[in-house]
């Protein structure tokens, strides 16, 4: 009899289970600390074109962790979103990314810049997501047009009609949409068509292999020409060598973000890739005597 209670024990409290209940109740606990104690802070990665002009930025969230340093968003961001947290950390991070936008829009070396926020389903799916985003937009007294939002195929996906009108609704204040992770998901061609997409972003687990992979190869054309034809921008992620980049352009496909051009900085960092790389000036027409000789 004791022997089965002690089976059943071992079922209800297995140490290794609980070791991770209590790491995530941890983890979960430290992430309210993080949002009140603002540990939370965004990294900046370039974006460029093909004459290796600055285009954009795109805005990478970092957990400054007091004891473990930084904490990847890729660890976070899953138990964020379980827990709902995601909605305070979310509405953090684009009230700091609207900030940034009216402090880059002062400077003339930054105004162009159009700036890149991931959004998670769980955030963007909130039903008053569009009333924050303007409200907050309009707070900051932004152009809407620096902005733009990144969602992947299975935010789209998971609910196909309500994300598609709230994209809409976006659109006409003027901001921007990009797929992110393109390839990875499952859109078909009749979403895609409608969706109001300014962008299609080919992921970086595409672009690895991309110059020895023939597979990967014909993937990354095969979304270039369905970008083109959809009359979509196109950007790659994770663009880390220039036979990636050369491959890139050949198959036109003419923006890049990847540690090729610069890893993501923090702002300090990037403001001063900035005024050091005369590479990564900002693409404006408005000012061609800064073009690189
Ligand atoms: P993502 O949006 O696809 O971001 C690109 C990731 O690739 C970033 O990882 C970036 O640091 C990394 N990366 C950039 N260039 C290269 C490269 O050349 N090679 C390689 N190997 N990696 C490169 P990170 O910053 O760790 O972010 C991971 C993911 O976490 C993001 O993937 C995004 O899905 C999510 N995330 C980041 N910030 C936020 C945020 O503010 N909100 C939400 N909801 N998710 C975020
Ligand atoms: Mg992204
Ligand atoms: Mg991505
Ligand atoms: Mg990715």
């Amino acid at each position: 009899e004791a022997k089965t209670a002690g089976r059943n024990a071992v079922r209800f409290f297995d140490p290794a289970m609980q070791a991770i209940l209590v790491v995530r109740m941890m983890l979960e606990s430290n992430l309210r600390i993080a949002l009140a104690n603002r540990q939370f802070m965004l990294y900046y990665q370039v974006q460029v074109n093909s004459d290796g002009k600055l285009i954009g930025a795109e805005a990478l969230l970092r957990w400054q962790h007091p004891d473990r340093g930084f904490i990847s968003p890729a660890e976070f961001i899953p138990l964020a979103e379980e827990t709902g947290l995601i909605i305070p950390i979310g509405l953090w991070v684009l009230e700091t990314a609207c900030a940034q936008i009216k402090q880059w829009e002062e400077q003339p070396e930054t105004r162009n810049l159009t700036l890149a926020v991931n959004v998670s389903a769980k955030q963007f799916q909130q039903s008053d997501f569009v009333e924050s985003l303007s409200e907050i937009v309009g707070r900051h007294q932004i152009d809407p047009t620096r902005l733009k939002i990144e969602l992947t195929e299975s935010t789209i996906l998971d609910n196909v009609d309500a994300t598609t009108e709230k994209m809409h609704q976006l659109k006409k204040l003027g901001i921007a949409f990009s797929m992110d992770d393109f390839g990875t998901g499952y859109s078909s061609l009749a979403y895609l068509q409608r969706l109001p997409l300014n962008q299609l972003k080919i992921d970086q687990s595409f672009v690895r292999d991309l110059n020895h992979d023939e597979n990967d190869a014909t993937i990354v054309r095969a979304i270039i020409s369905l970008g083109v034809n959809l009359g979509l921008n196109v950007i790659a992620e994770g663009v880390e060598t220039s036979a990636q980049r050369a491959f890139l352009i050949e198959h036109n496909c003419y923006a890049f973000q990847g540690y090729f051009f610069s890893k993501p900085l923090p702002l300090e960092g990037f403001m001063a890739l900035l005024k050091s790389d005369r590479a990564a000036h900002a693409a404006d027409p408005a000012d061609d005597n800064q073009t690189i000789p």
